[in-house]
C-alpha cells in the first residue's frame, strides 16, 4: 500500500485500532496521519538512531533499539507540525509472559537499567519473581526494554479512549 493510500484508508477508518508509537510529541493517530509526510527528518535528527520507518512510511519510534532520552531534536525538526511540545509522551512499560524471571531464570536487568526505579519484583514459588512496572514513576524511556535479553518489554499508551489502549512498542 502507498503513503497516500495508507493514509486514506486510516481516515477511512481502515486500520486497526493498534496504537503505534510515534516519535516525541506526536499527535493523536488521525491528526499525525493527516500531519506527517513520512520526510524522516526526525529519523535523521534522533542522536539514539531509534526512529525507524515502518510499513506505511511513517516514523516509528523503537524502544528496542536503544532508550528515549526525551532530547526533543526529532520534534524541533519537525516542519509540519505532526510533532507538538504539548503533547505528553504517554507510554508505560509492561513486561510480557517471555520475562526470564517470571519464567524461573534469575534477571534483573531491565530493574539495574532503571533510572526511576519503577521496577520491583514480587517473589513467587520455584524461584520465580514477577516485575512489577509502577505506572506513577514510569516515564516510558525505554532503557528496560532496549536492555532486556528476552526482549520482554512492551509499551501502552495511556490514551484515555478506550479503543486505543493498546500495546505500542511493535513497530511494523
Ligand atoms: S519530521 Fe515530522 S513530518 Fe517528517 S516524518 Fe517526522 S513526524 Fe513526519
Ligand atoms: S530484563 Fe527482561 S527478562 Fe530480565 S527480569 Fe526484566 S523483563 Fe524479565
Ligand atoms: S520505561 Fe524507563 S522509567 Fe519505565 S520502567 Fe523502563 S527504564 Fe524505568
Amino acid at each position: 500500500m502507498t503513503q497516500t493510500a495508507s493514509r486514506r484508508a486510516f481516515l477511512r477508518g481502515q486500520f486497526s485500532q493498534r496504537r503505534v508509537m510515534r516519535p516525541l510529541g506526536a499527535l493523536a493517530p488521525e491528526a499525525f496521519a493527516r500531519a506527517c509526510t513520512g520526510c524522516m527528518d526526525c529519523a535523521e535528527a534522533c542522536p539514539e538512531g531509534i526512529i525507524i520507518t515502518d510499513s506505511d512510511n511513517l516514523p516509528v519510534v523503537d524502544l528496542r533499539l536503544g532508550a528515549c532520552t526525551f532530547c526533543g531534536d526529532c520534534l524541533n525538526a519537525c516542519e509540519t507540525g505532526a510533532l507538538d511540545a504539548d503533547t505528553p509522551w504517554d507510554w508505560k512499560a509492561t513486561v510480557t509472559d517471555d520475562c526470564l524471571s517470571l519464567n524461573g531464570v534469575s534477571c534483573r536487568t531491565c530493574e539495574d537499567q532503571c533510572d526511576e526505579q519503577a521496577l520491583r519484583f514480587r517473589l513467587m514459588t520455584g524461584g520465580r519473581a514477577q516485575p512489577i512496572v509502577d505506572p506513577e514513576l514510569c516515564r516510558g524511556c525505554g532503557a528496560c526494554a532496549a536492555a532486556c535479553p528476552a526482549g520482554a518489554v512492551t509499551f501502552t499508551h495511556q490514551d484515555p479512549r478506550p479503543d486505543l489502549q493498546h500495546d505500542g512498542v511493535n513497530p511494523c
